[in-house]
C-alpha cells in the first residue's frame, strides 16, 4: 500500500499476537495522565533498502531497543481507513514509512520547537509512550467526537549510550559525545521522562504505526 510501491503497511487483525504485544507495551508505557485507547495497529514492512541500511548499522553498533516516536502527519492515513499513505515530501509519518527516519525532520518543523530539542539535531525516541504522545499533536484529527492520533514504534540501535541527567546539551559539536552512538536523557531532577536520541538516519527502523484515541 506504500506510495512508492516498495514498502507496505499491514493492518493487523485482533487475532494477531503481535498486535496484542504492541498494544500492551504501548499502554504499560504510557505513564502519564490520560487514557489512550488503541483503535488500529499497522505493521510496517519497510522497503528492502531501508531495512538493509538499518540491519547493517544495527549489526555494527548493537544494543537494539523498541521505542516510541511521535510526530506529525499531513494526510489522513491511519485515521481514515480508505486513505493511503501520501507522497508529500513534508508528511513526516509517510516519509518515515517510505524512507525511514531522517534527521531532516528534527527540529524546525511546525510542531516541534527547538526548545524541545534537548540533545541537539538527532532523532528522538522514548520508552514512555505518553511522552512520545507530546510530540504527536501534529497527527491529531477530530473524528466522531474523539481526538485521533498516531504514533510510530521503532527498533532503535542505540549502540554505545551516553547517559546524562542534564536537561540539555546545547553544543552540537558534543553530539553524540566522542566514542558514543546515542544519548539517553535519564529521569531525574531535570527530566520527567526518558529520551533516547540517535544521530544516524540508519539507527532506527519503523516497525508499527499505532492509531489511538485520547479519551476526553
Ligand atoms: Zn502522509
Amino acid at each position: 500500500m506504500g506510495a512508492t510501491g516498495d514498502y507496505s503497511c499491514l493492518l493487523l487483525t485482533r487475532q494477531s499476537q503481535e498486535r496484542e504485544d504492541v498494544i500492551n507495551q504501548f499502554l504499560r508505557a504510557w505513564k502519564k495522565p490520560g487514557e489512550p485507547r488503541v483503535q488500529r495497529v499497522y505493521q510496517v514492512v519497510p522497503s528492502p533498502h531501508v531495512k538493509e541500511r538499518f540491519d547493517r548499522y544495527a549489526l555494527s553498533v548493537g544494543n537494539v531497543r523498541r521505542r516510541f516516536h511521535g510526530t506529525s502527519i499531513e494526510c489522513d492515513f491511519g485515521i481514515d481507513l480508505g486513505a493511503p499513505p501520501c507522497e508529500s515530501k513534508t508528511c513526516r509519518v509517510c516519509n518515515i514509512l517510505s524512507s525511514g527516519f531522517s534527521k531532516r525532520f528534527a527540529g524546525n518543523g511546525p510542531n516541534i520547537s527547538l526548545r524541545r530539542l534537548r540533545y541537539g539535531n538527532g532523532i528522538y525516541f522514548s520508552a514512555t509512550s505518553g511522552k512520545s504522545n507530546d510530540y504527536a499533536e501534529g497527527s491529531e484529527r477530530e473524528r466522531r467526537g474523539h481526538a485521533w492520533r498516531c504514533m510510530l514504534v521503532a527498533s532503535v540501535a542505540a549502540g554505545k549510550v551516553f547517559k546524562t541527567i542534564e536537561a540539555e546539551i546545547l553544543d552540537e559539536r558534543l553530539l553524540p559525545p566522542r566514542g558514543y552512538d546515542s544519548v539517553v536523557g535519564e529521569v531525574g531532577p531535570n527530566l520527567n521522562y526518558d529520551e533516547l536520541v540517535v544521530y544516524n538516519d540508519a539507527a532506527a527502523l519503523p516497525e508499527f504505526l499505532i492509531v489511538y484515541i485520547l479519551k476526553a
